[in-house]
């Protein structure tokens, strides 16, 4: 390897010329303690960032091994140390430093969620942090001194204060750690409750604002506090400093298995909880309030969805029997609407192995979740396709073992359905089963079960690879996240929006290079997209994320994916508009 005397040397030499001069510096430099590898360089000061790696061996860094010492702590330390870089480039770097990106330095690094991602990675060897960095110009030529502070002292700087234990801060690396391992171990114990979920009390569910999901100051956020009645303890691994927590032990309220309702007045926090339900698929950092409201992991939030694109899904157990005789066993669609785009969502999410479904009316299809007594009246079952989601609720909990947990405020014929009423009054839960029950008895519903046939397993679905086309112009793989809901997958734009557990921009970009690989890898005519997303997934969890990365093009660091669920990939095949689904009386 090259010293850090080769790299200024090379510097000085490209001082002045064109940009293109920088390639020269492209290779893996020793500083001493930190080693420097530049991967790629950009080819203008206004393209993407160039692409480096710092990586420090243990022996410099000395992170305790006991903090990285399995899969659930190495995943914890690794975002928590992208945090720390993320900080210390706000530190160390200049920012600035000439034309166009000159100067910048950054990391993806995590919000509220910490996830497994690939801009840190932890060994018992090294820990490396994988960076991007705008080398310095001015208009198209090369500034070497300015190079040389940022590669030469920012860089090493950034790697001392945010890769060496003796600079991080041990007690917030240790709880943050800690803290992730709690909440999973708590996940592994929701079967075992029989729970869907799991919030713990203490917890702060309100966020700051829409537009924040950081949480409401504690001044103004009313404390989670369970229902006696529904008040579990979990185990934790590591003890908490925490007033609701005894040692190792944690308590709060568990949403059992079956369906769940939760109701109450407008405003008084119904939506609040299930939102806090839905991220709880992934663990948070400290101080976010909800980093024990605990999801079981395969819980999947529903919703109305018009205007989505839908493949060939059976969508019979929700609708059937269209106008003109339309069928809905495959049913295919580049415009749903509200009802046949929320069934879609369900028989898909079981379609995949979901364990829970997530609803809130706010975002659900009035006509898909209830038809009441008068309107039954009026409008004959013949002449409604929709068989409305109350008179399957239970069905899909009884035959599948697929729980709900349903926010509604509007409409009390769910109790009859329910097995647990949770009612939110001035953002404070009171279990409210027992008094549901009763009104339902007192005041029998008028309206009548409408299911015809009963809910059939759902019909597997096989995605057939040539439907997949990752090409724009010249590029023969070319694929791009837009931000959190938008992926360009060649020149099919895939909308997301509507995937609400997606959480990180890193997630989506994932996903695009996923497809690409589910549709070259696991795509052969036969396999189920069920089984081809749990190959992705089984893949990531063998090698890691950085297999996505390189597609045979060295030098093209990855730091920047965040794993996403197989729900969310899922979702993200669905709704690819060029996707076509093997009929399935065809052969080959
Ligand atoms: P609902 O769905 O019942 O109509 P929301 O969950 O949308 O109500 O909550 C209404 C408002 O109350 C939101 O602005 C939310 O941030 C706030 N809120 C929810 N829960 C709490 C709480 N525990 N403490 C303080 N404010 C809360
Ligand atoms: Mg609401």
């Amino acid at each position: 390897m090259q010293t850090i005397d080769d790299l200024r040397r090379r510097l000085t030499r490209i001082d002045g010329r064109g940009y293109k001069a920088y390639k020269d510096i492209e290779g893996s430099y020793d500083f001493g303690r930190v080693e420097l590898h530049i991967d790629h360089v950009q080819a203008d000061p206004f393209a993407a960032p160039s692409k480096l790696r710092l990586r420090l061996p243990q022996k410099h860094a000395a992170i305790p091994p006991a903090l990285h010492s399995n899969r659930v702590r190495r995943i914890a330390l690794a975002d928590y140390i992208a945090r720390c870089v993320r900080s210390a480039i706000r530190r160390c770097a200049r920012g600035n430093r000439g034309t166009g990106k000159s100067g910048l330095i950054l990391i993806d690094a995590g919000a509220q969620e910490v996830l497994e991602r690939t801009a840190v990675v932890v060994t018992a060897d090294w820990v490396e942090a994988r960076i991007e960095a705008g080398l310095p110009a001015t208009g198209r030529r090369v500034l070497a001194r300015e190079a040389e502070a940022m590669l030469c002292d920012e860089l090493p700087a950034i790697a001392q204060q945010a890769m060496t234990w003796q600079e991080l801060a041990h007690d917030d690396a240790r709880r943050f750690v800690e803290s992730v391992e709690n909440a999973e171990h708590i996940r592994d114990q929701l079967d075992g409750l029989g729970l869907i979920a799991f919030v713990a009390d203490g917890a702060v569910l309100p966020r700051e604002s829409g537009a924040s999901d950081r949480p409401l100051a504690a001044d103004q956020a009313i404390a989670f506090r369970s229902p006696d009645s529904l008040r579990v303890t979990v185990e934790l691994l590591n003890p908490v400093a925490d007033v609701s927590a005894s040692s190792n032990r944690l308590s709060g309220m568990g949403i059992p298995k079956g369906v769940t309702l939760i109701v109450g007045g407008g405003y008084h926090g119904k939506s609040t909880l299930l939102r806090a339900v839905e991220r709880g698929v992934y663990p948070h950092i400290p101080g976010d309030g909800r980093e024990y409201v605990v999801t079981h992991r395969d819980a999947v939030k529903i919703r109305a969805e018009d205007g989505r694109r839908v493949e060939r899904v059976d969508i019979s157990p929700f609708v059937s029997d269209l106008p003109y005789g339309r069928s809905t066993d495959a049913f295919s669609s580049d415009d749903a609407s509200g009802s046949t785009s929320q069934a879609a969502n369900i028989m898909e999410a079981l379609e995949l192995g979901a364990s829970a479904l997530l609803l809130d009316e706010d975002t659900s299809a009035t006509n898909f979740m209830v038809r009441d007594a008068r309107m039954q009246a009026l409008v004959h079952k013949e002449h409604e396709p929709i068989t409305p989601f109350i008179d399957r609720v239970h069905e899909v909990y009884d035959t599948l073992g697929v729980s709900t947990v349903l926010v509604m405020g509007g409409c009390g014929d769910y109790f009859d359905v329910a097995d647990t009423v949770i009612m939110m009054r001035d953002y404070r839960p009171i279990d409210a089963t027992v008094d549901a029950k009763r009104v339902a008895q007192t005041h029998a519903t008028a309206r009548r079960a409408e299911t015809a046939q009963p809910l059939q397993p759902c019909r597997p679905r096989v995605p057939l690879a040539d439907s997949f086309d990752s090409s724009r112009g010249r590029r023969e793989v070319k694929i791009d996240a837009k931000g959190l809901d938008v992926i360009l997958y060649g020149s099919d734009p895939i909308d997301l929006r509507y995937a609400e557990q997606l959480v990180d921009a890193s997630q989506t970009r994932a996903i695009g290079y996923a497809i690409h690989l589910a549709a070259q890898r696991f795509m052969d005519g036969s396999t189920t997209l069920a089984d081809v997303v749990d190959a992705v997934d089984r893949v990531f969890d063998e090698s890691s994320l950085d297999i996505l990365a390189p597609f045979g093009r060295p030098g093209h660091h990855p730091g920047n994916f965040s794993r996403p669920r197989k729900y969310e990939i899922a979702a993200a095949i669905n709704r690819l508009p060029t996707l076509r689904i093997r009929p399935p009386d065809s052969t080959g």
